[in-house]
């Protein structure tokens, strides 16, 4: 599917763009005007989680569940689990912050690393003891790229980075090609109305995201 066949998610189309017309995520930081997708900031993610924002398009993540991808390998071990009939504890926390449905399902199809089995990761996913690290194949465990999946809370904790522990697993969208989540994706734009704007301080302006961390750290 080509980028500009995959609906985009009204609050992500109100994201800040960089020079090419992209949208830059909430956790991206920005420095001299140029965003760095390189990165995520730690300081955005804080923000983000302690005011229960998605870390995507930075507007508010409301009462319901929490979705994030999650790669290969815990895709597979959730699908077991479930198969088993057992309920999914992550007791491995990670350093990948939730955001919305609609977003996530964007994210899952438009990223490269996400999107396709072969493309690698970037950055570190985890923490170091957990299994997936910088260079590492997203796709392989039988033959998902990964899930899009729902929890009902998530908690965290402030170190050298913001980490992540979920629970309550309520959804489970394995795929091997993001292009399989085009339907869901639809169906949870419509059903998800915008919850505002993106406020200031998750924009363009890397002081204000700091400032504002700062208060929470
Ligand atoms: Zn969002």
């Amino acid at each position: 599917m080509r980028l500009d066949e995959i609906p985009m998610p009204p609050a992500v189309a109100a994201r800040p763009r960089d020079a090419r017309g992209y949208p830059v995520l909430a956790i991206t930081p920005w420095s001299e005007g140029t965003p760095d997708f390189a990165i995520t900031s730690t300081a955005r993610i804080l923000v983000c989680a302690v005011e229960r924002r998605c870390s995507i398009c930075g507007t508010g993540l409301g009462k319901g569940p929490v979705w994030r991808v999650v790669a290969a390998e815990e895709a597979a071990a959730i699908g077991r689990v479930l198969i088993d009939g057992q309920s999914y504890a992550n007791t491995a926390k990670t350093v990948e912050p939730p955001g919305h449905r609609a977003c996530m399902l964007y994210a899952a199809m438009v990223c490269p690393y996400l999107a396709r089995p072969t493309a690698r990761r970037g950055t570190d996913a985890s923490v170091p003891d957990a299994e997936f690290s910088r260079g590492e194949t997203h796709g392989s465990a039988q033959g998902l790229t990964g899930a899009v999946v729902a929890f009902d809370t998530y908690e965290f904790e402030v170190g050298e980075t913001v980490l992540f522990r979920f629970s309550g697993l309520c959804s489970y969208l394995p795929y091997a090609l993001g292009d399989e989540h085009l339907a869901a994706l639809r169906e949870a734009i419509t059903e998800q109305p915008m919850a505002g704007p993106s406020p200031s301080w998750l924009l363009d302006d890397e002081p204000a995201a700091e400032d504002r961390a700062t208060r929470y750290a």
